[in-house]
């Protein structure tokens, strides 16, 4: 649905590939993460062996694709990336393992969506990489052992809780991708500006990471839209001003909500005067499907804690009054 600031891909997404960081040293932030890694793949090398299977989870957005191709290139192999839904049958995750070269990281996304009788497969695999293949079908059928290369299974998700146990323990190493913080933020697009060619100053830098969500993807996407407003209606370059005045356009508030963000926190405060409202009465008012609503707008407005879930419906917490300049009914000072 094309939505600025969501963390999950979109299709414009393409034109973002450029600016992802190929190395350990530009990926900005997750230290702790970056330091492990380093120590992980510097022991692999020096043994000349694959790197360990890695699990990376976290939100949309937070730069785990981004991560699993450092991996590849820090480890200097081959990467061959696919996802949990593509794969369909054993057949196919049994093709991209038998052409992987000796310790080529193979990269799935969205790995809490593979089916179990690809998942059966992966078992073997990443333990001590072989595939048991059945051949032919009925009371003729057998079971042909087939190595493969030692490789490393880069898996990410963004629901680790979905993942079964038994998938899970076979990653040696399991790291969590987290939010990034203002300075981190300001830092990516700061770099993006740089590889884009455009000029922009600390403050159009600062301006745009602070509506970004914490999220790298969303930065680079409002700096690609803050640019074509520099463009074509500015002076070229991105200061605090233009940043402002760009992202006011766009409908990307101070605090990196969007007008529909907004209209839901209006109406549960204004019109069901705080809530508890139900999601399907609250989807009407707004004129949005009961689903988007809870999947795709109402997550990060949990998390910052301006709407709160309760058996009763939806509420609008003090902070949503505030954040629209509203006083706090008596049910939200409750
Ligand atoms: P995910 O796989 O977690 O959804 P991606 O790896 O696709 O996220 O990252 C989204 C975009 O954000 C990338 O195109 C990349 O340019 C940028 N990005 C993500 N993490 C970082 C980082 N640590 N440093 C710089 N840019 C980043």
């Amino acid at each position: 649905h094309g939505r600025l600031v969501d963390g999950a891909p979109s299709e414009e997404d393409q034109s973002l590939e450029s600016l992802r960081p190929s190395s350990l040293d530009e990926y900005v932030g997750q230290a702790e993460a970056k330091a492990n890694l380093k120590v992980f793949i510097a022991a692999a090398r020096q043994r000349g062996e694959a790197l360990d299977h890695v699990l990376l989870h976290g939100h949309p957005g937070l730069g785990k694709t981004t991560l699993a191709h450092i991996l590849a290139s820090e480890m200097e192999v081959g990467i061959t990336a696919t996802s949990g839904p593509v794969m369909e049958r054993a057949g196919d995750l049994a093709a991209i393992l038998t052409n992987l070269e000796s310790r080529d990281v193979l990269f799935v996304d969205e790995i809490h969506r593979l089916n179990h009788v690809v998942e059966e497969v992966l078992y073997p695999a990443m333990e001590d990489f072989h595939l048991d293949l059945v051949i032919g079908a009925g009371p003729s059928a057998r079971t042909v052992k087939l190595d493969l290369p030692p490789f490393t299974l880069v898996g990410a998700t963004t629901r680790v809780g979905l993942l079964t146990p038994p998938l899970r323990d076979r990653f040696g190493v399991q790291l969590r991708v987290d939010f990034y913080n203002p300075e981190e933020l300001a830092s990516i697009v700061t770099r993006s500006a740089r590889i884009l060619g455009l000029s922009m100053d600390a403050h159009g830098a600062a301006e745009i990471a602070r509506r970004s969500r914490s999220t790298p993807r969303v930065a680079n996407r409002l700096l690609k839209r803050v640019r074509d407003f520099a463009q074509v209606e500015g002076g070229g370059k991105v200061d605090r001003e233009m940043a402002d005045y760009a992202l006011g356009r766009l409908g990307v508030d101070t605090s990196g909500l969007d007008r529909l963000d907004r209209e839901l926190l209006d109406t549960i405060a204004t019109k069901f005067d705080g809530g508890p409202v139900g999601l399907n009465t609250l989807a009407a008012a707004v004129g949005e499907e009961a689903h988007t609503i809870e999947e795709v707008y109402e997550p990060y407005l949990i998390q910052q804690g301006y709407i709160k879930r309760t058996p009763a419906g939806r509420v609008a917490t003090p902070r949503a009054y505030e954040h629209l300049g509203l006083r706090p009914s008596n049910s939200a000072q409750k």
